[in-house]
């Protein structure tokens, strides 16, 4: 079985990565996934530069075929899915209640102390699956991981069709972010410093503009910062109204330094803002409400690794076909 490996001498070395022939480990109890698809995202390129300090194979965001589960969930078995990226010690207080997500001994996938998606095979317990419906393609489905992340920020702040929101930064991040938010009617002002990234976010809906223009400041509800860079939430804390929500969706390498005095004084709420429900994710993607088609920019073997991680630092979505 082949798969990316960071190790971790490399990580300060410059030749981060490496690709490999071991077999993959499946873990007692889990299901063995072959992968079809996998996505790089701007936390795959930050577990490159040392995030988190993870060695092994990195890559959560895939779809693939279930090809071997323990007894009890053998009906997985030839199922095309995708899945959920944290998984709990399942005896805790967060995983009695559900929420694996903040187990303090979780693993995550190709995060923490679990191998990841960047490889022909996986492994990932039974309850993290979700089958794929038949209406989305591998290349849709393979996207339902940072959309259900997008789709967190709608369980933390009510939105209406009379919310004025800015999405700061034109990624693949967020740009899913612009989209799901926009489902609720409400207005979204995407802010970059890409022509090309701004048309896609324009053409799909949202009112584009250059992160250098003139914006009333202290005009929106709810300002996300999904630039993962630390000058996002500076933006973000700049444009957000008094008594408005910061959403930081931001995840990189390093320290954001920020004056927070005026968050008091304006008495700004600050959101941070992980993972979200694949279900709601598979439900905006299966109705064409959240398009993806536009977000890719490449797909590559996984032995294209340099160009394909070069790619994802300056265009959209770039998918490996391990
Ligand atoms: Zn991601
Ligand atoms: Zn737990």
């Amino acid at each position: 079985m082949k798969s990316l490996v960071i190790a971790p001498q490399d990580v300060s070395h410059g030749s981060p990565v490496h690709i490999t022939q071991e077999p993959i480990e499946t873990r007692a109890g889990e299901c063995r996934v072959a992968v079809t698809l996998a996505g790089i995202c701007g936390t795959d390129l930050q577990v490159l530069e040392g995030y988190a300090g993870f060695s092994g194979v990195p890559g959560h965001e895939f779809v693939g075929v279930v090809e071997t589960a323990p007894a009890g969930d053998r009906h997985w078995i030839g199922r095309r899915v995708v899945g959920e990226i944290n998984v709990g010690c399942g005896t805790c207080s967060w995983c009695r209640t559900d929420t694996a997500n903040h187990c303090p001994a979780r693993s995550v996938l190709g995060i923490q102390g679990r191998a990841g998606a960047f490889a022909s095979h996986l492994s990932l317990p039974a309850d993290n699956l979700h089958e794929v419906p038949d209406v989305l393609d591998d290349e849709t489905a393979v996207f339902v991981e940072p959309t259900a992340a997008a789709c967190q920020i709608l369980t933390q702040f009510s939105f209406e069709s009379t919310t004025r929101v800015a999405v700061i930064g034109d990624g693949r991040m967020a740009l899913l972010v612009g989209q799901v938010l926009r489902t609720t009617g409400a207005a979204v002002t995407l802010l970059g410093k890409h022509e090309r990234k701004l048309r896609v976010a324009s053409d799909l809906g949202m009112t584009a503009r250059r992160s250098t223009d003139e914006l009333p400041v202290s005009h929106f509800d709810v300002t996300v910062d999904v630039t993962g860079r630390p000058t996002g939430l500076l933006r973000a804390m700049e444009l957000v109204r008094p008594r408005g929500t910061v959403v930081m969706k931001s995840t990189f390498h390093g320290e954001t330094p920020i004056t927070l005095w005026p968050a008091v004084v304006d008495e700004v709420t600050l959101v941070g803002s992980r993972c979200g429900s694949f279900a709601d994710a598979i439900a905006l993607l299966a109705d064409g409400r959240v398009h993806t088609a536009p977000l890719i920019a490449g797909t590559y073997a996984l032995e294209e690794h340099v160009t394909a991680f070069d790619t994802a630092r300056s265009k959209l979505k770039v998918l490996l076909r391990p």
